[in-house]
C-alpha cells in the first residue's frame, strides 16, 4: 500500500483502496460544478447575474457539465448528480440536462459545492474549478469567498476548494477521476491530490485575463479528461484526511475573527485568522458552511 504524506493530508495511493473496475449493473458519479473555470470565463461579466454575458456563459457552463456527464456515460456511467456550486448555485439551465441526470441547486446548503455526495458513488468529476486565494496564478482565484478569506488551511495546509472537496469525497471512499479549469486551478489540485486527469481550458495571464480554448475545444478538452479519468479509476488514489481536522480560516476583515473568538469552538490565532477542531471533514465542511453563511438578518 503505498502511504504519501502530503503536509497534513494523507492521500493513500491506489493499490489497497482502488476502486473496483466498472462492473455491468450501473454505476453513479457526482459533478461539482463551478463557473470560474468554465471555458472563456475571464471577469465578473460572464459570472454574475449582472453581467452582460451571464446569459450565454449559463449555456456554456451547462454544456460543459453536459460533455463531461456524455464521457463518464460512454464509459459506463449510469447515473448523474450534478451540483450546481457557483454563486446562487442557479445556474445551470436544468432543461437543457439529459433525463438520466439530477441537480442539486440552491443554496445555502450543508455541504455546499459538495452537496448530495454518498458512498454510493463510484467517482466525482469537477468542472469550471478555479485555484485558490493563495495561490499567485489563476482567473478569479479565491477559497470559498472571494470577498472574505484571505486563506484556508486544512491539518496546516493552504487548500483549494477542489483540494477540500476531494478530502471530503475521501471521507466517503470515493475518488476525485478529473477537474477542468484554467492552468493553474487544475495544477493546483493535481498537487494536492495526485491522479487526478486534468482538462485545462485556458492559460492565465492574471486575475482577469486569460488566453482561452474555443468553447467546442473546451468540451472536448473535458470529455477527454473524463474518459482518461474513467479509465483510469481503479489507479487514482482517495484521498485520507487525518482526523480529527484541523482548519483555519484567514478573514480579509478583522471583526470576524474578533466576534468569532467569544464561542469556544474557535481559537484566535491572530488579528485576522481563527482555528477550530473538527471531528471529520463532513462536520468540518458543516462549519465552514456555517461560517460563510450566517448573519443575523437571515429571512425567511
Ligand atoms: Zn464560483
Amino acid at each position: 500500500m503505498g502511504l504519501k504524506s502530503i503536509g497534513g493530508c494523507v492521500i493513500v495511493l491506489a493499490s489497497s483502496l482502488a476502486t473496483p473496475a466498472l462492473a455491468k449493473d450501473g454505476h453513479r458519479f457526482f459533478i461539482s460544478v463551478d463557473m470560474e473555470g468554465i471555458g472563456g470565463v475571464v471577469t465578473g461579466e460572464q459570472l454574475g447575474t449582472q453581467g452582460f454575458e451571464y446569459a450565454e456563459f449559463r449555456e456554456l457552463m451547462t454544456a460543459e457539465a453536459a460533455a463531461a456527464i456524455a464521457a463518464a456515460r460512454e464509459a459506463g456511467g449510469t447515473e448523474f448528480v450534478v451540483a450546481d456550486s457557483h454563486g446562487t448555485f442557479q445556474n445551470l439551465l436544468v432543461e437543457k440536462l439529459p433525463a438520466d441526470v439530477q441537480l442539486v441547486r440552491g443554496t445555502p446548503r450543508p455541504y455546499g459545492m459538495m452537496q448530495g455526495l454518498d458512498a454510493t458513488f463510484d467517482g466525482v468529476i469537477f468542472i469550471g474549478y478555479h485555484s485558490s486565494t493563495t495561490n499567485t496564478e489563476g482567473v478569479r482565484a479565491h477559497t470559498f469567498s472571494s470577498a472574505r478569506l484571505a486563506d484556508l488551511k486544512l491539518n496546516g495546509v493552504s487548500v483549494t476548494e477542489g483540494a477540500w472537496n476531494a478530502a471530503f469525497a475521501g471521507e466517503l471512499g470515493v475518488a476525485v477521476l478529473a477537474v477542468s479549469g484554467d492552468e493553474a486551478a487544475v495544477k493546483e489540485v493535481q498537487s494536492l491530490v495526485p491522479g487526478v486527469e486534468g482538462a485545462v481550458v485556458k492559460w492565465p495571464y492574471g486575475f482577469h485575463a486569460a488566453r482561452v480554448l474555443s468553447p467546442e475545444a473546451s468540451r472536448q478538452a473535458i470529455r477527454e479528461a473524463v474518459k482518461r479519468g474513467l479509465a483510469r479509476r481503479g489507479q487514482i488514489g482517495i484521498v485520507r484526511t487525518k482526523t480529527p481536522v484541523e482548519v483555519e480560516l484567514r478573514f480579509k476583515n478583522y471583526r470576524p475573527t474578533e466576534v468569532l473568538a467569544w464561542i469556544p469552538l474557535f481559537k484566535r490565532v491572530d488579528s485576522h485568522t481563527i482555528r477550530y477542531s473538527a471531528k471529520d471533514m463532513a462536520e468540518a465542511y458543516r462549519i465552514l458552511e456555517f461560517l460563510t453563511t450566517y448573519e443575523f438578518g437571515l429571512e425567511p
